[in-house]
């Protein structure tokens, strides 16, 4: 029997199941083939809401290439949502607060931010460091960091409270986007971002399921419109960040297809002004990664010289 079939008799024995947020009854509710070979279940939760696919046992091979082909979006999402970002916490931090980008792939997004003058570092387990070579997220060496962002990552998450729990360890203000789940939980072949040919997406959350894991947490939770959402302290100015305003006109665009994406976008932003200005750091990052990387070249200069001396002394 093939190691195929032997998960599919296994996912068929499991319908039933525990809510990965709430811990009630989760149903199986219908099968899913991933990545045009991996056969597995989606299950909704009956209390809240969560739905979620398990088994999940393909993730290795899903991240063997961490940004997929089929994401051509990512470089404009990357513009739109900095330029949001900046509108959100332009108002609500000092200039010398630190945030961390979590799971923020190349570090695109970082460098965006910290062109507009905010003091953003990478966190990134799985892509190479492409844009914040020396902006990386480092608890010890860094005071406490005023926020976290997670843009596309909580649908990532194969077991989100833990995953939340760590990024907790960050910082207790989470923002994040991940597209809510349609009230009538979907089929496989009627909701994109399930994006079972990517293999990625394995969690799709309620607003009642983000309520449920934020009062577990002792967080609150609001929403910012579409698929934007905080979990902060009850009370923070983050938690409070104009939600009426973007409420009225945030959109969820995020993974449509390019030329909805476009429209979609200049629609929700067309008319904004833009934040207040910070001062770019881009100058002051260039003088630091300068002087590293001198640093860099001298002392492998200085290795060679010894290393010669070495061979000369000998
Ligand atoms: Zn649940």
């Amino acid at each position: 029997m093939t190691e195929v079939w032997t998960q599919r008799l296994k996912t068929m024995a499991d319908a039933r199941g525990a809510c990965k947020i709430c811990g009630e009854r989760a149903d199986a509710y219908a099968e899913v083939i991933v990545r045009g070979r991996h056969p597995s279940q989606l299950f909704s939760c009956n209390s809240c809401g969560f739905v979620f696919i398990d088994p999940v046992y393909w993730l290795e091979e899903a991240y063997a290439a961490p940004e997929t082909s089929l994401d051509v979006g990512s470089v404009s999402r990357n513009l739109d949502v900095a330029e949001l970002l900046a509108r959100l916490l332009g108002k609500v931090t000092t200039r010398s607060d630190l945030f961390v980008d979590f799971g923020g792939a190349h570090g695109l997004l970082v460098r965006l931010m910290r062109d507009k003058g905010y003091h953003f570092h990478l966190y990134e387990p799985v892509a190479a460091n492409l844009f914040a070579t020396f902006c990386v997220a480092d608890q010890k060496a860094f005071p406490a960091y005023r926020a976290l962002t997670a843009i596309e990552v909580f649908e990532h998450l194969p077991d989100p409270r833990r995953s939340v729990s760590e990024m907790l360890e960050w910082s207790r203000c989470i923002i994040f986007t991940t597209e809510l789940c349609p009230e009538e939980r979907p089929k496989p072949s009627n909701w994109w971002y399930f994006a079972l040919e990517e293999g990625q997406h394995v969690s799709f959350f309620t607003q009642k399921s983000l309520q449920v894991l934020a009062g577990r947490l002792s967080l609150s939770y609001s929403s910012l419109g579409g698929s934007w959402h905080v979990l902060a302290p009850r009370g923070d100015p983050i938690s409070m960040i104009e939600a009426t305003t973007l409420r009225a006109r945030s959109v969820s665009f995020v993974g449509l297809p390019l030329t909805r994406f476009v429209r979609c976008a200049r629609r929700a932003w067309g008319g904004m002004t833009r934040t207040q200005q910070r001062e770019s750091l881009t100058l002051r990052d260039h003088v630091q990664a300068s002087s590293i990387v001198l640093d860099q070249l001298r002392g492998q200069q200085t290795a060679r010289h010894l290393d010669e001396a070495m061979k000369q002394a000998l």
